[in-house]
């Protein structure tokens, strides 16, 4: 038995010396065989899919998909910016689009702590104009992306004294802090960095997991690189890049837009205007909630984005509505920035009202550590409480006014998402189906012809189905209410 092992010692010992006796697969082999020592600053273009996270069609299916036909990351390691201008265009299910699949374009920075994007705002198809807009909640993502790159990894560890751990295939483990992040690398027998891990905050998932994977090394113009790019995040697929070109220490000048930076440390606010008695719209940026003065309690529609956000909304439902407690938190879907701001009401003592499918995924991704961004939620540790929207319909009631939860059905945005409906008020309080920006206008400057969102056609069937009777349509984004009659026209019914 022993004798096996040394044997086996022995082999991974002598595989780890290349022919002129100098040890391989090491952090200071792979160094020098990428020339990370004096790559400074880096260029690598490619194509291949991206993976639109958080956005999934249900908590069970993947990503939405899109082709990208052109990916350009900049990067300057010195200065830990990066600048990444992508191509693309949805590749999934036409049932499920919002808009007929046209290119559209986005630019993405981070500059040390500032991070922003240039790009439609919403989305890359929404149809508004290409706006810069501050990004606070992707400078961590993006800043990992600096150090997922090879040579970004190498240089990062020669910098934070990583350890290393010989492996038995010739290569070693590499292992060090980056700030409180900690980083994980393999180096292989060839001297090059074969993936990496790490982990970043989300607000869902808590320590998220950020892996890339690097095949297919070749000489670029002097520098070793991948020509196979992989990354995924919290376990599913992120970016797929077969890389066309490298530049090595290209001059990369990225200034920061004016109130970019002082944007990264904004308070959040929240305003509140009321809709009908004791009904408050309780809106921040392009992401709202309703508030509802129940007898004893407060009801509160959707919770948006992340902790700041819900603790923003709180105190301005609490101003608003004083001496209540928030009782009941009605999920609209599961899609991250509606799922995002939910562990604060957890902790605020409230009940998650949502579909079962919902309910299973919160379930299990909140039982996740969140040691990176210990929220409200892993302090207290309390067990959430869910009350399931079954058979298409619940209703909340105090005696006096009712609230009714119906499953909107048949649309391709989610398969799991519900409206609120206010049968006394005439309230009907939707997401994602009709944003009221403006009809269907603007779409037509990237789409062209009489385009019809079928996400509103799918929103006015569900008004139909249930014989709701709408006095006011409420987005959960958008700028404005709207009557049915409004709706009937954006559908040019009218
Ligand atoms: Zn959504």
């Amino acid at each position: 038995m022993r004798r096996w092992a040394t044997l086996v010692l022995a082999a991974a010992t002598a595989s780890a010396f290349a022919a002129g006796g100098k040890q391989t697969g090491t952090l200071d082999s792979a160094i020098e065989a990428l020339g990370a020592d004096h790559v400074t600053s880096i260029e690598y273009s490619g194509s291949g899919k991206w993976y639109q996270f958080g956005q999934e069609p249900s908590p069970t299916l993947p990503p939405p998909e899109f082709n990208v036909s052109s990916y350009i990351a900049t990067i300057d390691y010195l200065r830990a910016s990066s600048r990444v201008q992508m191509a693309s265009k949805q590749t999934v299910d036409p049932t499920r689009l919002r808009f007929p699949p046209h290119e559209s374009r986005a630019e993405e920075y981070v500059v040390g702590d500032v991070s922003w994007t240039i790009g439609r705002p919403g989305g890359p198809a929404t149809g508004l104009p290409v706006t810069t807009v501050p990004d606070p909640k992707n400078v961590e993502a993006r800043a990992m992306e600096i150090w997922a790159t090879p040579q970004g990894f190498l240089r990062a560890a020669a910098a934070n004294h990583a350890t290393s751990t010989p492996t038995n295939d010739g290569g070693s483990e590499v292992t060090f802090m980056l700030g409180k992040h900690k980083y994980v690398g393999k180096i292989n027998a060839q001297n090059e960095v074969q993936k990496m891990h790490t982990w970043i905050d989300n607000p869902v998932l808590g320590d998220m997991l950020c892996e890339a994977s690097f095949r297919g090394y070749r000489d670029f113009g002097g520098v070793m690189f991948p020509s196979e790019i992989t990354r995924t995040q919290g376990g599913k697929l992120r970016l797929d890049l077969t890389i066309s070109s490298v530049k090595v220490n290209p001059e990369v000048m990225i200034p920061v837009p004016e109130g970019m930076r002082a944007a990264m440390t904004a308070p959040v606010t929240a305003t509140a205007d009321k809709l009908a008695e004791g009904v408050y719209w309780i809106r921040g940026g392009q992401w709202h909630s309703v508030a509802i003065d129940q007898a004893d309690h407060i009801v509160v529609v959707d919770a948006p984005l992340d902790e700041a956000r819900s603790l923003a909304v709180i105190a301005k439902v609490k101003e608003t509505i004083p001496n209540k407690p928030i009782r009941y938190l009605i999920n609209t879907h599961a899609h991250f920035d509606h799922a995002g701001g939910l562990r604060t009401y957890v902790d605020e003592g409230a009940t998650i009202v949502t579909l079962p499918m919902n309910q299973a995924f919160y379930e299990r991704a909140w039982r996740a550590p969140h040691t990176l961004n210990p929220d409200r939620l892993a302090r207290s540790k309390k067990t959430p409480k869910f009350e399931p929207v079954l058979n298409g319909k619940h209703v909340l009631t105090d005696g006096q006014r009712a609230i009714e939860i119906y499953e909107q059905v048949g649309t391709g945005h989610n398969d799991a998402i519900v409206m609120v409906y206010l049968p006394k008020e005439k309230l009907l309080i939707q997401v994602d189906a009709w944003n009221t920006e403006a009809v269907t206008a603007p779409y037509l400057d990237t789409i062209g012809g009489d385009f019809v969102n079928p996400y509103m056609v799918n929103l006015y069937e569900n008004i139909l189905r249930l014989k709701l009777d709408v006095s006011q349509i409420v987005p959960l984004h958008g700028p404005r209410t709207a009557t049915v009659a409004e709706l009937r026209k954006a559908l040019l019914l009218e």
